[in-house]
C-alpha cells in the first residue's frame, strides 16, 4: 500500500530514539529524538508565520543541518519543499520565486530565525499519498529548469524500494556530501537512512580529503561521477581504506567504465550505478548483488516499468516510464506536462537506451543530444566511450555542430589527464579502428575542462553554442 512519506520514514522514529541520525565532521551528533523534536519545532515555527498545509517555502540556503531539518518540518506539517540551488543569481531566483509564488521565501538568515524557534506543540496533520510533500525543479541541463511536482506517494514508494534493494539497515553509515536541493541528496540518500534508523556522516560539501577522512567509518557512499573520478585521483585510496564499505552508488549522469573498472582496482568494491531524474525518483539499479554492469544502469527497480519506444534496428528508442513514483506533472506548466506523457499514460524521459538480454537498461544518451551526421544517427555516448579509454584522456565530452555537407558534424571536446599530451590527430587516428567513419568526430578539440553544472553533468548546451560555428 503506497502510503505518505514520513510513516515511510518510521524506521528512524522508532527504538531507541536516541542513537546517532547525523554525526557532523565536528563530532556533534543529532540523535532520532533531536530530529523529531526540532523539526517539530521548526514545523510549528512555519505554522506560527500563517503557512498552512499545501502552502509552499521556497528554500534556498547553504547546504546545513538546519536546512535539512526545515525539510523534514515543511514534510510533516504538509508544506511543500522547494529547494533552490545556491548557486542561483537574483535574476535566476527571481525566476524561481515568480514561477512557485511561495508563501515564504527562506534564505539563511530566515533559516536561522525558523531554527531558533522554541520547542513548541505541533500537531501532525494526516498526509495522504496524493499530497502534494515537494516541488523539485529539474538540473536545466537540457534547457530551463521545470517544476516536478513530487507527491507524499511518489515519494514514499521510492524510498521503500530503495531501501529494500539497497539493503539498508540501522547498522549503516552513510556519508552525505552531496548537495540537498537536488533529487539525490535531499531524497535519495536521507530517506534511504532515515528510513531504516541507519546514521549519515554528514559533510558540508564534496571535499575528496574529507571523504577519504570518513570512508574507514562509513558503509555506503552516493555520489555523482564526478566524486568517483576527483577521489581516484587521490593517494591512500585503498581496498584497507574500504573496510568497513559496503556500498558505493553512483548516479545523475553517465559514470565511465573507464572509472568503473579504475574503482574496483584501487579499492576492491565495484560501484553500484544506477538511473533515475527529478520527475521520477530512482527508476532503474545494478543489482545489489549479482552482477553489476559497467555502463549500464541496471534492470528496472521493482514497481517501475520501463519501455523502450521507436526502437530502431538496434533496439535503441526513448525511454519511457511508468509507476507510483512518477510525477503527475511540472508546476503550472500544462504545456510541457502534456508533452511529457505518451497518449497511454506513460511518461517520456528524453532520454534514449536500449534492453540487453538480460533486461539490463543501457542509456545511449539524451535525444536533445542525438546528432543526426549525413543521415546516421550517431550517440554521443559511444564516441565518448571510444575516446575515454585513449592514452592521455581524463574526459571527453562529444556533440553535434551544424556542418555545411552532413547536417551535423561530430566534435569532440577532450580534456587531458594532468602532465600528459594528446593531439587531436592521434585521437583520429585512434579512432578508424574502432569506430565507422560517420561516427568519427570530424573535429578533435583539446581543452583544460568541461562545463560542468552543480550535479557535474557536462552542459551541452553550452558546448554547442560555444561550437555553433566550428564547420562555418
Ligand atoms: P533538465 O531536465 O532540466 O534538462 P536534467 O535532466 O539533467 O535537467 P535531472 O532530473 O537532475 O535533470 O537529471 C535526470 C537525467 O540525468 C536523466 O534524464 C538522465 O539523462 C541523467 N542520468 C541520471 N542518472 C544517469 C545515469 N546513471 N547514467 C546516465 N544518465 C543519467
Ligand atoms: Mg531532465
Amino acid at each position: 500500500m503506497i502510503q505518505s512519506l514520513f510513516p515511510t520514514l518510521r524506521a528512524g522514529f522508532r527504538g531507541d530514539l536516541f542513537r546517532p541520525a547525523l554525526i557532523e565532521a565536528s563530532g556533534a551528533v543529532l540523535s532520532y529524538a533531536d530530529l523529531l523534536a526540532r523539526s517539530g519545532a521548526m514545523a510549528a515555527a512555519l505554522l506560527a508565520r500563517g503557512l498552512k498545509a499545501g502552502d509552499r517555502i521556497v528554500v534556498q540556503t547553504s547546504k546545513s543541518v538546519d536546512a535539512l531539518l526545515l525539510y523534514l518540518a515543511a514534510l510533516r506539517a504538509g508544506i511543500v519543499y522547494v529547494p533552490l540551488n545556491p548557486a542561483h543569481t537574483r535574476a535566476e531566483l527571481d525566476y524561481f520565486l515568480e514561477d512557485a509564488e511561495p508563501g515564504l521565501f527562506v534564505d539563511d538568515a530566515e533559516l536561522a530565525r525558523l531554527a531558533a524557534a522554541p520547542v513548541a506543540d505541533f500537531a501532525e496533520p494526516a498526509l495522504g499519498p496524493d499530497d502534494l510533500a515537494a516541488i523539485l525543479y529539474t538540473s536545466g541541463t537540457t534547457g530551463r529548469s521545470k517544476g516536478a511536482l513530487l507527491s507524499q506517494g511518489n515519494l514514499a514508494s521510492n524510498a521503500a524500494t530503495l531501501i529494500r534493494e539497497w539493503r539498508f539497515t540501522e547498522a549503516d553509515r552513510l556519508i552525505h556530501a552531496l548537495p540537498i536541493f537536488h533529487v539525490h541528496g535531499l531524497f535519495v540518500a536521507t530517506h534511504c537512512v532515515i528510513g531504516s534508523g541507519a546514521a549519515m556522516l554528514w559533510q558540508p560539501g564534496f571535499d575528496a580529503d574529507a571523504i577519504v577522512r570518513a570512508l574507514p567509518d562509513a558503509s555506503v557512499l552516493m555520489g555523482v561521477p564526478t566524486f568517483y573520478t576527483r577521489l581516484l585521483a587521490k593517494d591512500g585510496l585503498t581496498p584497507d581504506l574500504c573496510g568497513n564499505m559496503r556500498l558505493f552508488v553512483s548516479g545523475s549522469a553517465p559514470l565511465s567504465a573507464e572509472t568503473h573498472r579504475e574503482w574496483q582496482a584501487r579499492t576492491g568494491h565495484r560501484i553500484l550505478e544506477r538511473y533515475g531524474m527529478t520527475e521520477t525518483g530512482m527508476l532503474s539499479s545494478n543489482p545489489y548483488d549479482g552482477d553489476r554492469r559497467a555502463g549500464s544502469v541496471g534492470p528496472p527497480l521493482p514497481g517501475v516499468a520501463i519501455r523502450i519506444a521507436g526502437a530502431d534496428a538496434d533496439g535503441v528508442g526513448g525511454i519511457e516510464v511508468k509507476g507510483p513514483n512518477v510525477t503527475r506533472g511540472y508546476w503550472r506548466n500544462a504545456e510541457k506536462t502534456a508533452e511529457a506523457f505518451t497518449a497511454d499514460g506513460w511518461f517520456e524521459t528524453g532520454d534514449l537506451g536500449r534492453f540487453d538480454g538480460d533486461g539490463y537498461l543501457w542509456i545511449v544518451g539524451r535525444a536533445k543530444d542525438l546528432i543526426i551526421s549525413g543521415g546516421f544517427n550517431v550517440y554521443p555516448a559511444e564516441v565518448e566511450a571510444a575516446i575515454e579509454v585513449l592514452d592521455g584522456v581524463a574526459e571527453v565530452a562529444v556533440i553535434g555542430a551544424p556542418h555545411p555537407d552532413f547536417g551535423e558534424g561530430v566534435v569532440a571536446v577532450v580534456v587531458p589527464r594532468a602532465g600528459a599530451e594528446v593531439s587531436p590527430h592521434a585521437v583520429s587516428d585512434a579512432l578508424r579502428e574502432t569506430l565507422a567513419a560517420y561516427k568519427r568526430p570530424k573535429t578533435v578539440l583539446i581543452r583544460d575542462a568541461l562545463p560542468r553544472n552543480a550535479m557535474g553533468k557536462v552542459e551541452k548546451a553550452v558546448l554547442r553554442r560555444e561550437l555553433a560555428s566550428a564547420f562555418d
